[in-house]
């Protein structure tokens, strides 16, 4: 029997518990241990924002789903793995101490790195979380006219929700009657195509900023803000009356000093997702080293070959799934022109770019699937 151990209840941690399920017999035994226990589908967090969701829409109870499953699911703080000892320890929670594996799938996700940016904790939204993402709604309520600046920052991998809400706000300021009082700017650390798969979306997501009357500011990565300002690392500087912008990323804070991460924290994987250097321990989703953008469809991929190729080490053979690095976005942009773009990121490859009313809802009808499907 092996005592299978998945660290994060998020996309990655679901789909292998999940796959691994499916895959294995009862005689094995799968927990989850992860710090609250809800799951939550991020991508409607900008829906959550502008109200036109509630938290109820966008998550499902782990602990139900994943029993259905025979899995078990513990809630609890996570301080970090122990590859030497094959063990993870574990502050509080339902559970404290050490907890033992034989296998283990670190998915803890990335840190959110508000503190290297100074004035980011006081003078800025964000909406990478359910909390933050409420506060700006409460915020959002009670802005009617000036300079909204939305962005993301050096080292964020995650310029999706940006436009987003750039589009949701417009549209929101025209139903209310109040879009000749707001200039809306999206600043972003380098050109338009830098975090959204290169040139192939430029004319798309150009048209789109027109339409909605967004303007760009492309080479402001922010280095600081002030109760009305914020400055980039060039010099330039921007007065604002609404600010949200999607912080750096980093590296799990749970990775940190075990000897697993590269010398940006994010942990060493390998194209079967096994920890490099570390003994029947993988890992999946926003906490590994690939390059390029964080997003949940990667995340999912690599759950999928991370389970397969524990299930198949389990049962005697060799791991050989592999996992392909390869750029799946949709930007709703909330009406006839949403932006679909799907980019090979290892492989030589054209880049598919489609647009119309579709791809917003096919997003919208996703979030529901993974209710449907996984609660
Ligand atoms: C606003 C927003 C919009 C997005 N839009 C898109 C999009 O349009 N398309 C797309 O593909 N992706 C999108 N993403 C990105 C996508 O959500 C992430 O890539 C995905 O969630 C990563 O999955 P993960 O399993 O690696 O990590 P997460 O989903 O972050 O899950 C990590 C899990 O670990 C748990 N955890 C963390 N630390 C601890 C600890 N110390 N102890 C115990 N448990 C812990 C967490 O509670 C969570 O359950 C968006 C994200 C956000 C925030």
């Amino acid at each position: 029997m092996a005592n299978v151990l998945i660290l994060g209840g998020g996309f990655a941690g679901v789909v292998a518990a999940e796959s691994l399920a499916k895959r294995l017999g009862s005689d094995h035994q799968i927990t989850m241990i992860s710090r609250h226990q809800e799951f939550i589908f991020y991508p409607s967090l900008v829906k959550l924002a502008f109200g036109q969701v509630d938290v109820a829409d966008l998550s499902y109870n782990l602990r139900e789903a994943m029993l259905d499953r025979r899995v078990k699911f513990i809630e609890a703080e996570i301080a970090y793995p122990d590859p030497d000892n094959n063990c993870v320890i574990v502050p509080h929670g339902e559970v404290q101490g050490k907890v033992s594996y034989d296998y283990l799938l670190f998915a803890l996700g990335r840190h959110l790195a508000l503190e290297d940016i100074p004035g980011f904790y006081d003078h800025s939204h964000h909406l990478l979380t359910v909390n933050a993402a409420l506060k700006f709604r409460e915020a959002l309520k009670n802005f009617h006219a000036g300079h909204a600046v939305f962005g993301y920052c050096q080292d964020s991998r995650l310029a999706v929700p940006v436009f987003e809400a750039a589009f949701a706000l417009d549209r929101m300021l025209k139903e209310r009657g109040e879009r000749e009082q707001v200039t809306i700017t999206i600043v972003g650390p380098e050109k338009l195509s830098g975090q959204l798969g290169g040139e192939e979306v430029v004319p798309a997501l150009q048209q789109a900023l027109a339409d909605h009357n967004v303007e760009f500011v492309a080479e402001f990565p922010v280095n600081k803000i002030t109760e009305k300002t914020v400055f980039a690392a060039t010099g330039k500087k921007m007065d604002y009356d609404l600010l949200m912008l999607v912080p750096p990323f980093g590296g799990p804070g749970e990775a940190q000093y075990t000897g697993i991460t590269d010398p940006n924290g994010y942990v060493r994987v390998d194209r079967h997702m096994r920890v490099t250097g570390a003994y029947r321990m993988y890992a999946a989703g926003d906490c590994v080293n690939f390059l390029g953008p964080k997003m949940g469809h990667m995340a999912v991929l690599q759950g999928m070959v991370a389970a397969a190729n524990m299930a198949a080490e389990i049962e005697g053979q060799e791991p050989e799934a592999r996992y392909n690095h390869e750029l799946m976005l949709v930007i709703d942009e909330g009406g006839k022109d949403s932006i679909y773009l799907q980019k090979p990121l290892w492989e030589e490859g054209e880049a598919s770019l489609k647009q119309g009313r579709f791809w917003g809802w096919a997003k919208h009808v996703h979030q529901k699937y993974w209710q449907k499907i996984h609660a």
